[in-house]
């Protein structure tokens, strides 16, 4: 089988390898559509501190092709499967609190001898049973068909984003900030507009602005031109936001959301930031505010549960992320498209 391997910044190589043989506790999936999320975006770029060979893809959506003799799953063959591909091995410190999100072996594969990485963009990928997601996506494989399949394998950035927009203690009418209109900035939006709350979208791109009042947001403002703190003031009484979710804007967006926030919000840094640097709070604006702070990385088993059942019933819409569908193994081009700012999702299918 053909597998991709990330050898350096710009440097992807397509090779033929054995299909994996599977172990009792695995499933092999045939590798139908792979979504080129931003790890293989920097995996590609070399714009982290990234190792390399690597195997990327990790939003993988295919169909069963064989079930090991132990492997503990209601798949069947035949059935079209999500897979979360990063590792959750249930054993280390933090697997065993309950926030496998973290676990230490994130990145890591069993097998000692295999190039590390999710793997997923190969045309057979070998899963552990409790990385495999049932939908119920029919057999009729039209151009219908591929679209839902397309969206399924975008399961993980709405477990990612699930954990964050269903945290703070939100009440119906309350006002919410979301800076950034990426991916995961329109996510938070379709999620949070289901908490019943009233939502303002900061990003200062027009296209992007567009898609965040596609995706439901109340009100769009540019956060370069608009004074934020005063627009979030005057759609409460004056008090300010309940609760700011950060995606994207760097630090000078989360100094400008705290200048903004009642007393009582929460403030969850869901995205990174990059460059890196501190910002400055004062403490007793915590303390006297009673604001929460919090931060939100990567999906658990839990939440990737409730994203394969939000996207199978509809509750998201992940069709506006597809921006392209590009046939694999043109791997180069769909990477080049995926780093390109003028998409949103580029999904390989097979
Ligand atoms: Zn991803
Ligand atoms: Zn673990």
């Amino acid at each position: 089988m053909k597998t991709t391997i990330f050898t350096g910044p710009k440097e992807v190589e397509i090779r033929d390898v054995a299909t994996p043989e599977v172990q009792p506790s695995q499933v092999l999936v045939k590798t139908q559509a792979v979504g080129l999320c931003t790890l293989e975006q920097r995996f590609y770029k070399g714009s982290g501190p990234e190792s390399y060979p690597f195997r990327g893809g990790h939003e993988v959506a295919g169909e069963v092709v064989q079930i090991g003799s132990r492997a503990m799953t209601k798949a069947r063959i035949g059935d079209v499967v999500c897979l979360a591909l990063l590792t959750r091995c249930g054993t280390c410190y933090y697997c065993r609190r309950g926030m496998d999100n973290l676990c230490v072996h994130n990145h890591e594969s069993r097998d000692a001898n295999l190039i590390p990485g999710p793997a997923g963009l190969s045309e057979y990928v070998v899963a552990e049973d409790y990385q495999v997601y049932t939908t119920e996506l029919p057999s009729t494989r039209d151009n219908a068909w591929e679209c839902r399949l397309c969206e399924l394998a975008l399961a993980e950035p709405v477990a990612c984003v699930i954990r964050s927009a269903q945290t703070p203690p939100l009440h119906f009418g309350d006002l919410v900030l979301v800076q950034g209109a990426g991916i995961m900035g329109l996510l938070h939006v379709q999620l949070l507009k289901q908490r019943g709350v009233r939502i303002v979208m900061a990003e200062p791109d027009l296209r992007r602005q567009a898609m965040a009042m596609q995706a439901g947001a109340d009100w769009v403002i540019d956060p370069i031109h608009t004074d934020l703190a005063a627009f979030m003031r005057e759609r409460s009484d004056g008090y300010g936001a309940n609760a700011v979710f950060f995606t994207a804007g760097g630090s000078e967006a989360i100094q400008q959301a705290l200048n903004g926030m009642a007393k009582g919000a929460w403030l969850n840094l869901y995205g990174s930031v990059h460059p890196k640097g501190p910002i400055q709070i004062d403490p007793n604006l915590i303390h006297y505010n009673e604001w929460v702070v919090t931060g939100s990385f990567s999906h658990t088993n839990a939440s990737f549960q409730q994203a394969v059942a939000m996207i199978a019933s509809r509750k998201v819409d992940m069709g506006m992320f597809v921006s392209e569908r590009i046939g694999f193994p043109q791997v180069d081009y769909a990477l080049e498209r995926a780093i390109s700012p003028d998409t949103y999702r580029v999904v390989m299918t097979f």
